[in-house]
């Protein structure tokens, strides 16, 4: 495994304060924070400190939403098209600002440039995705009245009003971002708490929003703990936009149902990628490479199991393996490296533990496999294992790294019920004949499923939605589903001539022989819609 190793530094900052003091000020000053506490951020790429970023309090979540609900009202009301403008302005300016977008996600994240580029990607689709859909999504659509002629119905698209999201550190742009993008889009405005891993990325991104047109009180960034900042959000909000573990979206859920409103959570996954007799094997296990090892594995749709076919099982896992020992490894703000770091001290430890229980379970180690602190504190090698057991937590718990287990099947109806054990249902890979590939999927619980890709095609598809099965989550992200979350439905119906009960003058029960005359009528007659 090749490795290399570069001490991160931001253009025209010295390579020992990889972001400016004065920077990190002007990011973190768009925090809602009165407490005067801060808390140290750290790269993971060396450890060193990043910023001082402010706590809020749940006083300031209180401010913040004061201010969300006085604006809302003159947000909903502004034109449609000067909404989608803004998210078009956004677009062009996140990408005249990658550089310093993408060097803010390394350093919070610990990723390569290239995955970092990722994140600048969905969130220009998205922005153009909802900037150009808009006048279609927040149309009113004309409805079929009880009576033809008698009675009109318009079906409205109100927004929900303050929509709270928690985000996580692992997609520290676009996870902060595009998830936002349609709830504004809809006339609603936002509390976020972005992850304290990666504040500095979220805020550089509301930063853009802002200039973009966008007003201060229509998104608002506050910071903390989950448990505290987080918990706040949850108890004011109209609806919750969750992405994180599933244990702490289980806790949102019960106090989302205590308070009986709306939310969507896009949780962990254990995803599965099948490799079909007949597929390329070369093609399939560069495929494999980029869909277990992106963000050095920590991303929620990430493929964990790899089952493929005994026929060519053998072939697969040695153009697999030879692909994943090449892997250059390091902390390098340019393009040169395959695999980043992982987050944190507990992501490290995690990997550690599955990777060594496994082992201890009987499983072998075909690559990486070692943590590499002459890297930088939290490098573990990207990870291949084949015996493992159904005793190794690897097994089915989620390891959010950069580790993959090999297994065989024998034909497709078992491939089919090892891809659905377990608890998750978020993302499958199939690889192999598209016709047999788009058969099988169907049969999978899962909320995406990829055709000779990873998780690309349906991830960078901003028009599919996107979400979790079973524990993985409720509801979607993207496409038309993910904008429609953020509104309640509202339907107008006007009422002429007569009223619905009949005219006055006419007795209840010829009223009622005439409706039945009609309804028999109606049921003959053929509608087109
Ligand atoms: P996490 O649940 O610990 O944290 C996510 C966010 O929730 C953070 O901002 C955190 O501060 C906040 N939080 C923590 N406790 C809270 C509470 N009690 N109330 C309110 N907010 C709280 O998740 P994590 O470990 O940071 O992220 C990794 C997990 O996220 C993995 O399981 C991964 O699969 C999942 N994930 C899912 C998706 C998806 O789209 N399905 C995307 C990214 C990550």
């Amino acid at each position: 495994m090749s490795t290399t190793s570069v001490r991160p530094s931001v253009s025209g900052a010295p390579a020992d304060a990889p972001v400016s003091a004065a920077r990190a000020a002007e990011l973190t000053s768009l925090i809602r924070s009165t407490t005067g506490e801060v808390r140290t951020t750290s790269t993971p790429f060396t450890g060193e400190a990043l910023a001082e970023v402010p706590v809020s309090s749940p006083s300031d979540v209180d401010d913040a939403f004061d201010a969300a609900r006085a604006i809302q009202p003159r947000w909903a009301s502004t034109a449609v098209r000067d909404r989608a403008g803004m998210l078009l302005r956004l677009h062009d300016l996140v990408l005249a600002h990658q550089n310093e977008l993408m060097d803010l996600i390394q350093l919070e994240s610990g990723k390569t440039r290239k995955h970092a580029y990722d994140e600048v990607l969905h969130l220009a689709l998205t922005a153009r995705y909802y900037g150009r859909r808009l006048r279609h999504l927040a149309g009113s659509r004309r409805g079929v009245g009880v009576f033809p002629f008698l009675t009109q119905i318009t079906v409205h698209h109100v927004p929900k009003g303050v929509v709270g999201i928690i985000s996580p550190w692992n997609y520290p742009l676009t996870m902060a971002l595009a998830d936002g993008l349609p709830a504004i889009a809809a006339g609603n405005v936002v509390v976020q708490k972005p992850d304290s891993q990666s504040p500095l990325t979220a805020l550089a991104a509301l930063e853009l929003l802002r200039k973009a047109g966008v007003p201060a009180d229509v998104w608002q960034m506050v910071s903390g703990a989950g448990s505290v900042v987080g918990t706040a959000i949850v108890q004011q909000a109209d609806y919750i936009c969750f992405t994180g573990s599933t244990a702490t979206g289980t806790g949102i859920a019960k106090l989302a149902a205590e308070r009986l409103i709306g939310y969507s959570l896009e949780l962990g996954g254990k995803n599965p990628m099948i490799v079909l007799p007949g597929a390329d094997v070369e093609k399939a296990a560069e495929g494999a490479v980029g869909a277990c090892f992106s963000s050095a594995g920590q991303l929620c749709v990430s493929i964990e199991r790899l089952y493929v076919h005994d026929s060519l099982y053998d072939d697969f896992r040695d153009a697999f393996v030879r692909r994943v020992r090449a892997m250059s490894l390091g902390a390098s703000l340019d393009w040169d490296v395959d695999m980043g770091s992982l987050v944190s001290a507990s992501q490290l430890e995690t990997v550690t533990k599955h990777v060594d229980d496994a082992v201890a379970n009987g499983a072998t180690v075909l690559a990486g496999g070692r943590a590499r602190p002459d890297l930088g504190p939290y490098f573990f090698e990207p990870t291949v294992l084949e015996d493992v057991t159904e005793a190794a937590e690897c097994f089915a718990d989620e390891t959010f790294g950069p580790l993959v287990s090999l297994y065989r099947f024998a034909d497709v109806d078992e491939a089919v019920a090892l891809a659905n054990a377990g608890e998750y249902g978020l993302n499958a890979s199939i690889f192999g004949p598209v016709g047999l590939a788009r058969a099988l999927a169907p049969r999978i619980k899962a909320g995406t499923v990829n055709v000779n890709e990873g998780f690309g095609a349906t991830f960078g598809s901003v028009d599919a939605p996107m979400g979790g099965m079973r524990t993985s989550g409720t509801g979607r992200r993207q496409g038309e589903e993910g904008y429609y979350r953020y509104t309640e439905t509202q339907s107008v119906g006007v009422q002429r001539l007569l009223p619905v009960a009949g005219p006055a003058a006419v007795p209840a029960k010829p009223y009622a022989a005439v409706l039945t005359f009609l309804l028999r009528v109606l049921r003959r007659t053929t509608v087109r819609r």
